[in-house]
């Protein structure tokens, strides 16, 4: 963090933390929990959690289903955004991948966050 100054830390952070809603929503929407032994609580040591179809999702939204306090490092918002990017950017089953030009909500959220991921690939 020693390249950026509070201020601009407060500006990204707070811009990550806004892209992060949209995620958030979708895959809420997307789990399923009627099944689930665990009521949709994450737990990385279960096989059972490792071999669920919802567990990358499952596990993202027990991370961060609230939204990020504002001292969350940039670092773990980037990260939580590009887990989010890779997951939404999968069709799901029997869905058609999108076309690079469509408009719709997920797309243009994924080319907005992706964008930004681009311009702040710092991480090592
Ligand atoms: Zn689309």
């Amino acid at each position: 963090m020693s390249t950026l100054t509070g201020r601009n830390t407060r500006t990204l952070t707070g811009y990550v933390a806004t892209l992060l809603d949209y995620p958030r929503v979708i895959i809420e929407r997307q789990v399923d929990f009627t099944d689930c032994h665990l009521g949709g609580g994450f737990d990385a040591t279960d096989t059972r959690c490792s071999a669920c179809r919802y567990g990358a999702a499952c596990c993202w939204l027990n991370t961060n289903r609230m939204a990020p306090s504002p001292d969350m490092p940039l670092e773990e918002l980037l990260l939580a955004l590009h887990t989010a990017v890779d997951y939404l950017r999968t069709p799901s089953d029997g869905e058609a991948r999108h076309p690079g030009f469509c408009e719709c909500h997920t797309c243009s959220w994924l080319r907005e966050a992706r964008g930004f991921l681009r311009t702040h690939r710092h991480r090592t």
